[in-house]
């Protein structure tokens, strides 16, 4: 697994819990989903009522199974985790539903990945709070309607435009979290390194911030490898110096990229001038599957101005030159 790939990987799920913010006083950055979100969890507790169906859309690492936590620690509601690729059958979801008291709060990660019989269901439940449960198969099989109590669902989705309009359209508030601003990732990093007793220096966090790829996770991900660093190579405290050589360790470069990333524009610039060149040849080049290149390495590329898909192929911008410190050949050489 990537140093900077944006999913939790393997048991990270567990220590990432000691470092979510509890409340949305806490939470950091997000100012507008923050405002938002508050008021809509102000108003409902107001009446007495449990909230509308939240709708949390963005990439991975930014917060959203966050903010379901916190949806219901306001709420002083129970959660109930549970994710779309989980859902398989009707049955399933139904399950799920039936067992909610009122008021509880249901977060569905990765929601667009839940089956079509299910995502049906899950409409009447969301607007009706009925389920209709299904007893016996083939054309003996009867629907008795189930009463649920009302409870608010929270949906996670990487891409909003993935779920079906229907879906959409019955969530009364819709959140989309943007990449953290250097600044942001900068107080993160200094919060989770108190939380995890790390002494850092202003300097040793801006490196930190600067290199997380606008995502908490990440920023997290590499405190705790430069902790390491530090507490084994130095005197334990992060500083600048500290926190560069630690990530040269790990090749993770001043702007975030890593090994492949680098590989991919560096092949272009170097190997192709630039480019146009078409994605299966610049996977071979790069001694990777097509697949990697084009999901793992390009998005991050791409949104940060390094590389542009045209229809003759990929090319290199003025940036990914820069940024290797090459430069570009005049225009009309080949
Ligand atoms: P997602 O569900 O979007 O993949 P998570 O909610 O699991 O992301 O967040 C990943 C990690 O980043 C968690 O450890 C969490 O503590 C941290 N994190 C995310 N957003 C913030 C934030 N706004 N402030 C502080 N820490 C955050």
């Amino acid at each position: 697994q990537r140093i900077v790939a944006a999913d939790a990987t393997g048991d990270e799920r567990a220590i990432e819990a000691a470092l979510r913010p509890k409340s949305l006083d806490e939470v950091i950055g997000q100012q507008r989903v923050r405002e938002q979100l508050g008021l809509v969890l102000e108003a409902a507790r107001a009446r007495g009522r449990a909230p509308d169906h939240v709708l949390l859309s963005g990439p991975p690492g930014l917060g959203k199974t966050t903010l379901a936590m916190i949806i219901a620690a306001e709420m002083g509601s129970p959660l109930r985790l549970t994710s779309g690729p989980a859902i398989t059958h009707a049955g399933d979801l139904a399950a799920i539903i039936s067992g909610l008291n009122e008021g509880d709060v249901l977060f569905v990660d990765e929601i667009h990945r839940m089956s079509r019989a299910a995502e049906e269901m899950l409409y009447m439940a969301m607007e009706d709070f009925r389920v209709d449960v299904i007893i016996g198969k083939g054309p003996g099989a009867t629907a008795i309607p189930l009463e649920i109590p009302p409870f608010t669902l929270v949906g996670a989705t990487t891409r909003a435009g993935l779920l079906p309009g229907p879906l959409r359209d019955r969530f009364g508030f819709t959140a989309h979290l943007e990449f953290y601003e250097p600044e942001d990732l900068d107080q993160i990093v200094h919060r989770s390194a108190g939380l995890l007793d790390v002494h850092l220096t202003a300097e040793g966090s801006a490196e930190i911030a600067g290199r997380s790829r606008g995502t908490p996770r990440i920023a997290n991900r590499l405190l705790r490898r430069v902790r390491d660093y530090a507490q084994v190579r130095a005197d334990g405290t992060v500083t600048r110096d500290v926190a560069m050589s630690a990530l040269e360790l790990y090749e993770v470069d001043t702007l975030g990229l890593d090994r492949l990333d680098r590989g991919v524009i560096d092949v272009l610039c170097r190997r192709f001038g630039g480019g146009p060149v078409g994605l299966s040849t610049l996977a071979v080049a790069v001694g990777e599957e097509r697949e990697t290149v084009e999901e793992v390495a390009e998005p991050f590329l791409v949104r940060n101005g390094f590389l542009a898909r045209t229809p003759r192929g990929r090319i290199a911008t003025p940036a990914a030159w820069a940024h290797l410190g090459l430069v570009p050949p005049a225009p009309g050489v080949t």
